[in-house]
């Protein structure tokens, strides 16, 4: 899907607006969360505008399935794959979601309870 410039994400992907990067590559990019919820909080987020996850088809399997694989690639470089992280998508309103860009919260360097919140 087409960027969107009235999207924060979008406006980050594209540099306009600035954010603490820790990754990106021709897929996904990933920048630290501007209120960590945990020691390390990183938002990873493919470059493709799209909504939620109820807006996701098969189109969509690559780039999702390489921002998971990004994803864990950072955790591994982060040292949370050993002690254990979360990776976690909000979606809508209920779930929490503020940002209708999707992205993924990769959160570690504490525990986390469960059930969660
Ligand atoms: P959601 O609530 O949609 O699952 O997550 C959105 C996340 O984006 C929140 O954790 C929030 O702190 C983060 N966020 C909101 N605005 C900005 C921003 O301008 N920069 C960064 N780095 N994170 C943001
Ligand atoms: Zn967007």
């Amino acid at each position: 899907m087409a960027a969107n410039d009235r999207c924060l994400f979008c406006r980050i992907i594209s540099g306009e607006i600035p954010a603490k990067k820790v990754f990106e590559d021709d897929v996904a990019i990933a920048f630290n969360d501007i209120n960590p919820q945990a020691p390390t909080h990183v938002l990873v987020i493919p470059r493709t505008h799209i909504s939620t996850l109820d807006d996701l088809d098969e189109d969509e399997a690559n780039v999702i399935g390489m921002t998971i694989v990004r994803a864990t690639q950072i955790a591994r470089n982060l040292q949370l794959n050993s002690d254990g992280y979360r990776l976690v998508v909000n979606h809508g309103e209920a779930a929490g979601q503020t940002v209708f860009h999707i992205h993924f919260h990769l959160l570690g360097g504490r525990n986390f309870g469960w059930p969660p919140g």
